[in-house]
């Protein structure tokens, strides 16, 4: 078998194992935007079924003698005899197609089957615990959910921390050594910041915010906001869901959906920026590599660096509202005719600590970040009871916040992550935040227009500039490697620090 016939029989395996994984998506989709609340139920057993195809399919011998053909399955290393005839390229995609399936190996199908019934029973435990505020409830699955995690991380090998298995997962390569230092700096540079916005005598009136806005015309103006970021509806929709999210089955088809409150107006305009963020990277996808690790995203925290980036570097800043607060306006006379733009772009931009994560602002939200990422790793290095979790929530709250929650569903029952199995998730959003301020920093660089066409609503530059420099690679470079090739940098919180320093500082006059 000559090297180009056996990486096109794996790329042709891979695409028809992709199939079954769309399939699941679309049921997924379907799930949580239309599907009647009665086919729960057998919706659960559909995906299930699709899913573990895709599994059986992947770690197959069939997956597994196209390999062969093309590396050693012992050390993953390409066979000398087809290195060379193999570009760049398609060295990279079975670099990756190898991560994915020697990961997938080791984990035994029955300890997979048993963590999915888990973390599905864990979850049902965890809606009814949050609503009746029962952490004790949620205590036995939580506990039983830790340890198989633990296990999960002994099955796939770990250096210095089973919690470093668990985080690859979701950011090949990050360690806890890597984050550690990272979020120390941080956390000092923020809660800094934070102690002088407190101080500061402006006061935003967020009081605008909470108005009567008719929610049609929320969503149509998240539609022309998605327009001007080149979200092409042709190859996408939006939607409306409980949780906004986005979904790609192909850069062809990439669904974002919101969410809509009428007495709450950021909710619906922020979700469409920043869902739209994370459909233009599916979007910008290469269509050529469907199926392949090449045509996949790199990790989660390059996919939320680019939501984050239209978000807040983009839809929070003065420049974007100089062309699209007229627009508001013209939608919401009543509402917002006589509101300067001065005070709307205040008020959008408050900083005040909050309990729960997904409602805090730009600044809080790290913090946020950080006590969980603490958290998960002494319950996953085994340094703290699981029953103490309430306790040791609450203190790292008043110590990062200064705040404490009233009760545990306000606590650390709010987020479905551990339910859901996901330790490691967590610190892919502050990662995010800090990839989305590097990048943001070297467009600017790239672009020196910038700042004049988002005054102008001409949002395409950028948009085209993460197409070349992000999107169009897949899984080709690392997260660490395509950071460093776009910026010139390894990773480093500065470029965010300085952002929060500079828009902050002018916002809230700080000494
Ligand atoms: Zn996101």
């Amino acid at each position: 078998m000559s090297d180009s016939t056996a990486l096109e029989l794996l790329k042709t395996k891979l695409r028809s194992i992709h199939h079954l994984h769309d399939a699941a998506a679309l049921l997924s989709w379907d799930q949580e935007t239309y599907m009647p609340t009665g086919g729960g139920a057998i919706r659960a057993e559909q995906l299930a079924t699709l899913q573990t195809l895709a599994h059986d399919q992947f770690v197959s011998a069939d997956t597994e003698a196209l390999l062969i053909a093309l590396l050693d399955t012992s050390s993953g290393a390409i066979l000398p005899e087809q290195a060379a005839s193999l570009d760049a390229a398609s060295q990279a995609l079975l670099r990756e197609t190898w991560r994915d399936f020697s990961r997938a190996k080791k984990l035994p199908s029955t300890f997979v089957n048993e963590l999915e019934r888990e973390c599905s029973l864990a979850q049902q435990v965890w809606v009814k615990a949050r609503k009746t505020n029962d952490f004790q409830l949620f205590l036995p699955n939580l506990e039983r959910l830790v340890e198989l995690k633990r296990r999960e991380a002994d099955y796939l090998g770990f250096t210095d921390s089973p919690y470093n298995a668990l985080l690859d997962t979701y950011e090949p390569g990050a360690t806890v050594a890597q984050l550690k230092p990272l979020f120390h700096t941080l956390r000092t540079e923020l809660v800094r910041l934070l102690d002088q916005i407190r101080q500061s005598p402006v006061h935003p009136q967020t009081s605008l915010m909470t108005q009567s806005y008719n929610t049609d015309q929320q969503v149509e103006f998240g539609r022309l906001v998605l327009t001007h970021m080149g979200y092409d509806f042709q190859r996408g929709r939006l939607d409306l869901s409980a949780h906004p999210f986005t979904t790609a089955f192909h850069p062809t088809d990439v669904r974002v959906t919101t969410r809509v409150f009428e007495r709450d107006l950021p909710s619906c305009l922020f979700s469409c920026i920043h869902e739209g963020g994370h459909g233009l990277y599916d979007q910008g996808l290469p269509p050529s590599q469907y199926g392949t690790p090449l045509g996949e995203s790199i990790s989660l925290g390059i996919h939320e660096s680019q939501s984050r980036l239209w978000e807040n570097a983009v839809g929070r800043s003065r420049e974007f509202w100089q062309y699209f607060y007229p627009k508001l306006q013209a939608r919401f006379p009543e509402q917002l005719g006589s509101v300067p733009e001065s005070e709307f772009y205040l008020a959008i931009n408050r900083v005040s600590p909050s309990l729960i994560r997904v409602e805090a602002d730009e600044l809080t939200y790290n913090l946020h970040i950080m006590l969980r990422f603490e958290i998960e790793l002494d319950v996953i290095e085994g340094r703290v009871m699981i029953d103490d979790l309430p306790d040791v929530w609450n203190a790292k709250m008043q110590d990062y916040l200064g705040i404490i929650p009233t009760s545990d569903a306000d606590g650390v029952l709010q987020d479905v992550h551990w339910s859901l199995g996901a330790f490691g998730y967590f610190p892919t959003y502050t990662l995010g935040n800090l990839y989305a301020a590097m990048l943001f920093q070297q467009a600017k660089i790239d672009l020196p227009q910038l700042g004049q066409h988002m005054t102008e609503g001409n949002l395409l530059p950028l948009k085209n500039w993460l197409n070349d420099r992000v999107h169009r690679w897949g899984r080709q470079y690392s997260a660490s490697d395509l950071i460093k090739q776009v910026t010139g940098m390894a990773l480093t919180p500065e470029p965010f620090i300085d952002g929060l320093r500079e828009k902050f500082g002018a916002l809230y006059q700080l000494p």
